[in-house]
């Protein structure tokens, strides 16, 4: 039994903290703090009163100083960062001075920089290993259960795995003509960056969108899916030992590509700080201002997601394949926790990574992704907490 401080109060964190209030099993109590607290209140209004004691809090995840203090008040067990990625630096930096163990979802990234690479967070290894605690980074879906997948297939299927694609395919239809699922600052930054795919050895170079490809998922059906670079490639091809190729492909319908080729083009989606009125504002942060917010999806969202990696790879001599996803249904998470199911796949992977780093099943000094941990307890973990997954030992490839 133990505490958690969760950080944000946002879509995904809303999916971990009902997760959370419904494992009494693991936690006996949580502390809600984000930038705005009348969020966490909001919450702890709605789930309090059950087993898990919740607290709340303000504060700024931008300020070490903020966050010391406020752990050095609450004292919990794990911290859990489900702000944004622009906050990565500051609460490890804060769970450092502390001595709390730190999971995240999304890998650092600087404001003023798309791109985003674990190398700013992997700096930090020896100084969490002399602290004698655990960072678990990218405990989402993807990154998250995507390199767990890649471990349980490793353990279990593979003496050798030689290519991974990873599909992710939202199939939901939330009836906006444009709507992002998440984060919409972090979504169009994700989409609207250079593609890149990890092969032989080094990095290829894609434009946005250039590689296209067809898919007919279970549970949805066909869609088109286009190459984009994802964090927990950088990671796959370090922690696969003998991996030749790994691709990520997202699903994309046509008026959300024909929207954003249009916000783009008219300057909506750029970083730079522009003058308006005589103030400085950054275009994307307005888009980000006037879209649909993610949280309100969930009710009007219907349909699937399925999401996981294939494998391609070696096993007893012989050549094999082997497809781990999920298939999760934006209404089901509705009603569960009235979240549609991009939130749901990312926080319930967030509880259980907190899960296990606090009850010290993923426990050891240093600076770890997903993959470098036993998957075997995840697994059973996605399979209770409401992501059970499905195998397919003879899948269509991706050309
Ligand atoms: P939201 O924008 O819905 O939530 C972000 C939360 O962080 C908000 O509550 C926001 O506060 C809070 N916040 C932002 N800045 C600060 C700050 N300086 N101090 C304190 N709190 C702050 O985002 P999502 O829930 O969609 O995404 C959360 C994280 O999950 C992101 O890092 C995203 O990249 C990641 N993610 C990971 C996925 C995966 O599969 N691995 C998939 C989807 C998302 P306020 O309410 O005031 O705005």
């Amino acid at each position: 039994m133990g505490k958690v401080l969760v950080i944000g109060c946002g879509g995904v964190a809303s999916v971990a903290i009902h997760k959370i209030c419904q494992n009494a099993e693991a936690f006996d109590a949580l502390c809600i703090a984000s930038r705005t607290k009348s969020k966490c209140d909001a919450l702890a209004e709605k789930l309090g009163g059950g087993k898990v004691k919740i607290t709340t809090a303000q504060v700024d995840a931008e300020n070490v100083d903020q966050l010391v203090e406020l752990i050095n008040k609450e004292k919990p067990d794990v911290v859990l960062n489900l702000a944004l990625p622009y906050q990565d630096l500051t609460i490890m930096d804060a769970c450092l001075a502390t001595k709390t163990p730190y999971v995240d979802t999304a890998n650092y990234e600087p404001k003023d920089n798309p791109h985003f690479e674990y190398k700013y967070q992997w700096a930090y290894r020896e100084k969490f290993k002399e602290a004698g605690i655990t960072a678990l980074l990218g405990s989402g879906f993807d990154p998250g259960v995507t390199g767990v997948f890649s471990a349980y297939a490793m353990k279990h299927h593979f003496d050798e795995i030689h290519e991974i694609d990873i599909l992710d395919c939202n199939g939901g239809d939330h009836g906006y003509p444009f709507a992002t699922n998440f984060n919409p600052e972090i979504n169009i930054r994700e989409v609207t960056a250079n593609g890149m795919y990890w092969e032989n050895g080094h990095w290829v170079v894609t434009k946005p969108m250039e590689i296209k490809r067809e898919y007919d998922f279970k549970g949805v059906g066909m869609k088109d899916m286009y190459l984009l670079h994802h964090e927990e490639l950088e990671s796959l091809a370090l922690n696969i030992k003998g991996i030749q190729r790994i691709r990520f492909f997202m699903t994309f319908g046509q008026s959300y590509l024909t929207h954003l080729k249009c916000l783009e083009n008219v300057g909506m989606t750029s970083i730079k700080p522009i003058l308006y009125n005589g103030m400085e504002i950054i275009p994307l942060q307005f888009l980000k201002a006037v879209l649909p917010d993610p949280a309100s999806l969930g009710p009007r969202t219907v349909g699937k997601t399925n999401i996981g990696c294939i494998f391609k790879g070696v096993k007893d001599g012989k050549e094999k394949t082997y497809y781990l996803y999920n298939i999760c249904d934006h209404q089901e998470c509705y009603r569960e926790v009235g979240s549609q199911a991009i939130s749901y796949t990312t926080g319930v992977p967030a509880m259980i990574g907190a899960m296990l780093v606090m009850n010290g099943t993923w426990s050891k000094p240093g600076v770890y992704n997903v993959e470098e941990f036993d998957p075997d307890p995840f697994m059973e973990a996605l399979n209770k907490w409401g992501l059970p997954w499905e195998e397919d030992f003879n899948p269509v490839l991706v050309p």
